[in-house]
């Protein structure tokens, strides 16, 4: 199994090379004293944080040109396990859910001045030491203040931070499992937290996270952190807070009414009585993507209805938003998952075509 590449007929030579340059990687952050990684670290890392810094030196020896150039595929194996965080890069690399800050917080991001910035260094324990070109709108204030309880959760301890490879269970690379992911486009899940087994995209994950320690920005959250807005909700003019919004708003309890109905199976009560199918990854794979979309698209839409003055139109309208970011979302799933997934779709769009069938309440 150990050199299997893949088993499908003639393996591509290029990918294979890919797969075997990346095994230096592993190496080099394995062996922490062997005088050639002093030496590498030395010439060619200087004050960066870590391998995977883009460098701009041209005067660069072909075998170091060759592992640079494979970089960009191999990286996103990698995740990071945060020890003093003075290896990890804050915003580029993967160390918090299963892609890096960078594309989970792309509004934020992309105007930050900082790059390439250790965790240790933009993280104190106390506050975030960031900054940016220009300042925050209502919205990506709320992103910031999520972030700020991702980097919350960071426990820093004396170790240096250890590189773990996700594409294989035990954590270590291996050749092979690079290849198949490369030559077979999979999408791996790899996280012992539930949440991040769930198919569905990063920035869902994330989402979910943030939900499950009931630290989304919903207005009751907003107002611990001094921030007064009306406490409606935007759905019902009930008071908003993670368990309203999410379960006990009469539109969130008609979503889950549909839910139940298909899957014939007590869901959307609480957050417990949702995420408890969670543990249950394989088994109950379809109906966690599908609550998935459930949770997000009742966020989506209050955030549409703040944010950009959306008004609401009708339940079907939510739905709908439920069945296409299902579609979208099928293609993380394989197999039969995807079929049920698929099939879950089009019951909900006959259901949809019975205008008298779904009624708002
Ligand atoms: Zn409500």
């Amino acid at each position: 199994m150990k050199k299997d590449f893949g088993g499908l007929g003639i393996p591509n030579l290029q990918e294979i090379n890919i797969c075997l340059l990346g095994s230096w990687i592993k190496r080099f952050y394995e062996e922490d004293l062997k005088p050639w990684k002093l030496l590498i670290a030395h010439k060619y890392l200087g004050n960066k944080p870590n391998i995977f810094v883009p460098s701009s030196n041209p005067k660069t020896s072909r075998f170091w040109k060759g592992l640079k150039s494979i970089m960009h595929v191999v990286k996103f194996g990698y995740r990071w396990n945060i020890g003093d965080g003075s290896r990890t890069r804050f915003w580029e690399d993967t160390w918090f859910g299963t892609s890096p800050l960078a594309v989970q917080f792309w509004p934020i991001y992309s105007v930050r001045n900082e790059l390439n910035k250790s965790v240790n260094e933009v993280w104190d324990g106390q506050c975030l030491k960031l900054s940016f070109r220009r300042n925050f709108s209502d919205s990506l204030m709320e992103q910031w203040f999520q972030l700020e309880e991702i980097a919350k959760s960071i426990t820093f301890t004396a170790e240096p931070d250890a590189l773990i490879w996700q594409l294989d269970n035990k954590g270590k690379y291996s050749s092979s499992s690079l290849y198949h992911v490369i030559n077979f486009r999979g999408v791996q899940p790899v996280f012992i937290p539930a949440v991040w087994k769930l198919r569905v995209p990063p920035k869902i994950h994330v989402f979910l996270w943030l939900l499950s320690k009931n630290k989304l920005m919903t207005r009751d959250n907003l107002r611990k952190r001094h921030i007064i807005k009306p406490l409606d909700c935007v759905y019902c003019l009930e008071q908003e807070s993670c368990s309203h919004l999410f379960f006990e708003c009469i539109v969130a309890k008609h979503l889950w009414a549909h839910i139940e109905e298909y899957f014939s199976s007590q869901i959307g009560s609480s957050f417990e009585s949702v995420a408890r199918f969670w543990i249950a990854t394989k088994k109950c794979s379809v109906l966690n993507t599908v609550s998935s979309a459930v949770l997000w698209c009742l966020w989506k839409y209050r955030n549409a209805m703040i944010f950009s003055n959306t008004s609401w139109i009708s339940i079907p309208q939510v739905l709908r938003l439920i069945r296409n970011m299902v579609r979208n979302w099928a293609i993380l799933s394989s197999g039969s998952d995807k079929d049920k997934l698929m099939s879950f779709v089009e019951t909900l769009t006959r259901s949809l075509q019975k205008p008298l069938a779904i009624t708002c309440g």
